[in-house]
C-alpha cells in the first residue's frame, strides 16, 4: 500500500515518512484509530515505506520485488495476526487467504466484517499465536529488511497471549518491529499500551471523502450526502454508496427489461416515478447508463475483461449483452446524451423518458 493511495491525513504520513528519514522508528507502535478510520491503511503503507529498495521522498515505490510482495500481503519478513476462531490449532496462519482478500479488496474493514468473512461468530488471539511468533522471531530476515509483525485488532488478545509476547513487545529482536493496530485503546491491557508508541488515526475529514467520492463517479451534492452521513467513517462512506447505487442498478435494469419487452404498461408508471426524481438523480441515472451501454459493448465485441463492474451490474451486463444490438450503440448513446441535455434545460422529464424509452425500444433489439 502507497501512502498516495490513502486520502488526507497528510500530516500523519508526514510524521511517519519522517520518523524513517530521522531512523527514529519506535519497535512497537500502536495505530489507534476507529473503525472506517486508516489506522490499518497507514501501517500498511508505512510497513511498505520501512522496506521499500527505492523509496522516494515521500512514497514506496510500489515497484521493487519488496513494494510487490508487500502488496500482496506475501513478504516473507511480514507477519500477520488476528483474531480467529481461537481453538488451539486455529491460528492466524490458516486464514491467510480469507485475510489477504479481506485486506487487499478493502482495507478499512471492520471486525465484524472480518467475522462475516471466515463464518464465526466471536474471535479471539490465542496463545499458540504468542509461541509460533516467538517462534519465528528467533530466525533470521530473510530479505534482510525489517521484520514486521502486524497485530491487528490487539484487543482481542486473551490475556495469555498477551503475557506471552509482552518481553518480544518490549525487547524485539534487532530490526524487528510491531505495529499493532486496534479500534478501542481502552480495551487493551496496559502492560500492552505502556510498551507501545501511541500513534492516533483521526476520523477522516469530511472533506477528503467528499473528494474521494467525487473521484468515484459521485455528484458533489451526493458526495456531501453520504460524507455528512458518514462521519469521517470510510467504510460507513462505501457502504452507503454502494447502497445508493445498488437501488440505481435495479431501477435502470428494471427500464431496460421494460424496453426490451415493449412492456408500455410498465414504462408509464415508471416515467411517473422518474418525473419525481430530482433534475441530478435524472441525470445520474442516465450517465449510468451510458456506462453499462459501453460495458455491454465491451462484452458483446469480446473484451468482457474490460468490464469491472459489481456482482449484480456485471450479471446484468453478461445476460443483456446477448440480446443487445451493438450496432446500434452509438445512436443509443447520442439518444442518452440528448436526454441529458434536455433533463439540464428542464424539459418536462416525463415526456423525455418515456420519448426515450420507446426509441430504446426500437433500437436495443
Ligand atoms: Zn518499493
Amino acid at each position: 500500500m502507497r501512502f498516495s493511495q490513502i486520502i488526507g491525513l497528510e500530516e500523519q504520513k508526514s510524521t511517519l515518512i519522517q520518523s524513517v528519514q530521522k531512523n527514529h522508528v519506535a519497535h512497537a507502535q500502536l495505530f489507534h484509530g476507529s473503525e472506517g478510520s486508516a489506522n490499518l491503511a497507514l501501517a500498511l503503507a508505512f510497513g511498505s515505506f520501512l522496506n521499500c529498495e527505492n523509496p522516494s521522498e515521500n512514497d514506496s515505490c510500489g515497484e521493487c520485488s519488496s513494494c510487490l510482495k508487500t502488496d500482496k500481503l506475501i513478504h516473507p519478513d511480514v507477519t500477520f495476526i488476528f483474531p480467529t476462531a481461537g481453538g488451539k490449532k486455529v491460528l492466524s496462519e490458516n486464514f491467510l487467504a480469507e485475510w489477504r482478500d479481506f485486506v487487499i479488496t478493502n482495507p478499512y474493514q471492520d471486525y465484524s466484517a472480518w467475522l462475516e468473512k471466515i463464518s464465526i461468530k466471536q474471535g479471539n488471539i490465542p496463545v499458540e499465536e504468542a509461541r509460533k511468533l516467538i517462534g519465528n522471531l528467533s530466525l533470521k530476515s530473510y530479505e534482510g529488511g525489517y521484520k514486521l509483525i502486524y497485530v491487528w485488532l490487539p484487543e482481542y488478545l486473551s490475556i495469555a497471549t498477551a503475557n506471552a509476547i509482552l518481553k518480544v513487545l518490549e525487547e524485539p529482536p534487532e530490526k524487528t518491529i510491531f505495529l499493532l493496530v486496534c479500534n478501542d485503546a481502552q480495551n487493551l491491557l496496559t502492560t500492552i499500551l505502556s510498551r507501545t508508541q501511541r500513534f492516533a488515526v483521526p476520523k477522516f475529514k469530511d472533506e477528503d471523502i467528499v473528494q474521494y467520492l467525487i473521484e468515484q463517479a459521485n455528484s458533489e451534492d451526493r458526495a456531501k450526502e453520504i460524507a455528512r452521513l458518514a462521519e469521517g467513517n470510510l467504510l460507513k462512506a462505501f457502504e452507503i454508496s454502494n447502497a445508493k447505487s445498488d437501488n440505481m442498478h435495479e431501477w435502470f435494469a428494471n427500464w431496460m427489461r421494460y424496453c426490451y419487452a415493449f412492456n408500455v404498461l410498465e414504462l408509464v408508471p415508471m416515467a411517473d416515478d422518474f418525473d419525481a426524481m430530482t433534475k441530478e438523480q435524472e441525470k445520474q441515472i442516465l450517465e449510468y447508463g451510458l456506462t453499462i451501454f459501453r460495458e455491454i459493448f465491451l462484452t458483446a465485441s469480446g473484451n468482457p475483461n474490460m468490464v469491472r463492474l459489481e456482482a449484480k451490474p456485471l450479471e446484468f451486463v453478461n445476460k443483456f449483452s446477448k440480446v443487445f444490438n451493438v450496432n446500434n450503440l452509438s445512436q443509443i448513446s447520442q439518444l442518452v446524451d440528448e436526454s441529458i441535455f434536455h433533463i439540464d434545460r428542464n424539459v418536462r422529464a416525463k415526456i423525455v423518458f418515456l420519448d426515450l424509452s420507446l426509441q430504446l425500444a426500437r433500437l436495443i433489439k
